[in-house]
């Protein structure tokens, strides 16, 4: 099969996707209301805690690692593009590689909140150990042997990566990106177990993972359900070859593999939930496991913010400190109101899944792909703040006798944050299928080209039912109400206005479907506005209840979600202004003759990039050719 062209069409992909998709809304979501128009505040006001247990517990665990982190030498990770054995060693010693995982298995028994605090601080030393540990633990072994393995695989897996086993998922091939319709790697039974084939790719951990979490799809059968599967496999059974250590734009030191399975046997009591289960389980794991990006994307901004208060206070430039040029100002500004909303919707969504009576996923969601972005955007201006220092390497400037300060580095390192774990375009996408599920719940047979004319007759009369009771409470509500919202004092306004919007989504999003009907799936940049105004108002709603809650012990709080709010205000207000005014069908038209090639011209007169090798490479199954890429850990007392 040609990598890049054949292979399940569009319908099978998004059908294997729905597949895999969560259906069901058995606990009450902020998210989800916020797209059907509700602002259901209570679900997040008063600001949740975690218990005094848990906060003792943590904050004991953090006083523990803190030193520590102050005492690694990321210069020389940065240097040596590795993290040395004794590194690993020393964060397996303290506890870093079970922060979730409960005593029983050895773990540290942290909640959401506190494994993201202790993620935030190791990830502030370098963006590869945070990579490292957040591999490990939301999507490697630790998280889905947590959540679907039996007693008897917790009993068996657990304590080692507890103690500091590295493990890793392995999910992507080279066929295999956004799209695991496509995923090759095969588990045929045989007695006993399955034998794995196929090639793996960019499996971050892979090199140094002693056990791995393989997709694999078994072939329906006589006695085999079939599908894709999630296998828990040690990573030193006969057949594997960690073939490549791949290198990136940023994240140096990160342990990323090429790996090749061939006829590996793994017993069946390593199936994890039953055959079939895999996408199911890798989503289910990523409700949580969504919430380390953001963990570090907050420590990079805080990292970012201190920066820039340092060096625009202290550089003067045309007479007055650099940060006290209105060019300057306000991205400071946007820093530091990002940052507060940032961490407060980190912290709620931690919040919430360590509370456990609200539905996640949504919110877990729009955090991973709202902080990526806002992300990189601060980092980005921490560049631009620092001037040609910020295109400068820290060795350099201390070479030069100057501070050594990582922004670019931090932006290489941010970079990769929108891409892996769900790209920015497939969380669209994701949180889009949700925002507009109860249309298509009503509206399904309506808009599906399958349905039959009785199926369709039906449906319209459903529809008309659900809409005439939904529409009306779209119209009006207390964001129109003069006082509302009092107990929030200075904020209040904006909670108004987040009632007014959530109303105001929900419209947009209905006259959508009744434009554009079946094709609205299609509307994939109309969709992307929608979802970033639900995470601009998730941002808000999370800024404003943590900055109520805490006004009376930090009442600068209240000034800087006021902030967030303006700011985001804006671009909330721009993008309603784009769901309707915008060049998306032209884009659409350019963007195929682009690809036609109409304008080749434009590429004229420079020196192209390679044409050298397939864009995609062609796997070809068997045993390895390479030599073994695998890296062992040294280090005492750590497996590998
Ligand atoms: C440093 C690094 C670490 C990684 N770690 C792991 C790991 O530990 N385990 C693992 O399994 N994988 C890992 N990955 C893989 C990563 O998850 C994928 O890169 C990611 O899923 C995107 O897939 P892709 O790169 O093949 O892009 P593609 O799927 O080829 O996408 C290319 C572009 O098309 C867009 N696109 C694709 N489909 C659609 C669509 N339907 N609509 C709109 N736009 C679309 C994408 O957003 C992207 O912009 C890692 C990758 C990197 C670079």
């Amino acid at each position: 099969m040609s990598p890049t062209t054949a292979g399940p069409t569009e319908r099978e992909a998004r059908k294997v996707a729905e597949g895999a998709r969560e259906s069901e809304w058995t606990k009450p979501s902020f998210g989800k209301e916020l797209f059907l128009g509700r602002l259901r505040l209570d679900l997040i006001h008063p600001w949740p805690t975690n218990s005094p247990e848990q906060v003792e517990r943590g904050e004991a665990y953090l006083d523990r690692l803190r030193p520590y982190v102050e005492t690694i030498d990321a210069a020389r990770i940065e240097r040596d593009a590795a993290i040395p054995d004794e590194v690993i060693a020393d964060l397996a010693a303290l506890g870093t590689f079970g922060l979730k995982l409960p005593e029983a298995y050895g773990g540290q028994g942290l909640s959401h909140l506190y494994y993201c605090k202790a993620l935030a601080l190791v990830g502030s030393a370098h963006g590869a150990l945070g990579t490292l540990l957040s591999a490990h633990q939301s999507i490697g072994v630790p998280q889905p042997v947590k959540m679907f393995g039996t007693d008897e695989q917790k009993r068996r897996f657990l304590p080692r990566v507890a103690a500091g086993e590295v493990s890793a998922f392995l999910l992507t091939e080279p066929d295999v990106g956004s799209d695991p319709a496509r995923l090759g790697t095969s588990a045929t039974p045989v007695e006993g177990g399955y034998l794995i084939n196929g090639v793996k790719l960019w499996a971050t951990n892979g090199t140094i993972a002693g056990l791995l979490v393989v997709m694999a799809r078994v072939e329906k059968a006589e006695g085999h359900r079939g599908g894709i599967t999630a296998f828990v496999v040690e990573a030193d059974a006969p057949g594997i070859t960690v073939e490549n250590r791949n290198a990136f734009m940023g994240l140096r030191g990160i342990e990323n593999s090429v790996t090749r399975f061939h006829d590996v046997f793994v017993p069946a009591e390593n199936v994890l939930a039953g055959e079939g289960r895999g996408l199911k389980i890798a989503l289910t794991t990523l409700n949580t496991g969504r919430l380390s990006l953001p963990a570090m994307c907050v420590s990079a901004s805080k990292w970012c913010l201190n920066v820039a208060r340092g060096w625009s206070a202290e550089r003067v430039q045309w007479g007055r400190p650099v940060g006290r040029h209105e060019a300057l100002a306000v991205k400071i500004s946007f820093m530091a109101a990002t940052t507060y909303a940032m961490e407060a919707m980190v912290d709620l969504t931690c919040l919430l899944a360590d509370d456990d009576a609200n539905d996640i996923r949504l919110e877990a969601a729009l955090l991973k792909l709202w902080a990526s972005e806002m992300g990189w955007r601060i980092a980005d201006d921490l560049v631009q703040i620092r001037g040609g220092r910020g295109f400068e390497t820290a060795a350099s400037q201390r070479a030069r006798g100057e501070r050594g300060i990582e922004a670019e580095q931090v932006l290489r390192d941010l970079r990769i944050m929108r891409i892996f774990e769900g790209s920015t375009e497939i969380m669209h996408l994701l949180i889009a299928r949700e925002a507009v599920d109860a249309h298509l719940a009503v509206a399904g047979d309506i808009i599906d080209p399958d349905a039959s004319r009785e199926d369709k007759i039906r449906a319209v009369a459903k529809a008309g039912a659900f809409y005439a009771t939904w529409l009306p409470t779209l119209v009006a509500g207390k964001g129109v109400v003069p006082n509302a919202f009092a107990e929030f004092g200075a904020l209040a306004g904006h909670l108004r206005f987040l009632e007014r919007t959530t109303r105001k989504l929900a419209r947009s999003t209905f006259y959508a479907m009744g434009r554009w009907q079946g094709g609205m799936e299609r509307k994939q940049a109309f969709l992307g506005r929608i979802v970033d105004i639900g995470a601009e108002l998730f941002a808000m709603s999370a800024a404003c209840v943590r900055a109520t809650a805490e006004a009376a012990d930090r009442p600068e709080g209240v000034e800087l979600a006021d902030l967030f709010c303006e700011q985001a205000r804006v671009r909330v207000d721009a993008l309603f202004h784009s769901l309707w005014d915008n060049t998306d069908t032209a884009d659409n038209a350019a963007a195929k003759r682009v690809l036609e090639g109409r304008y080749v011209f434009l590429e004229e007169g420079i020196r192209l990039a390679s044409q050298d090798g397939p864009w995609v490479a062609p796997v070809a199954p068997g045993p390895s050719q390479k030599p073994d890429a695998r890296r062992h850990l040294s280090a005492p007392g750590v497996a590998g």
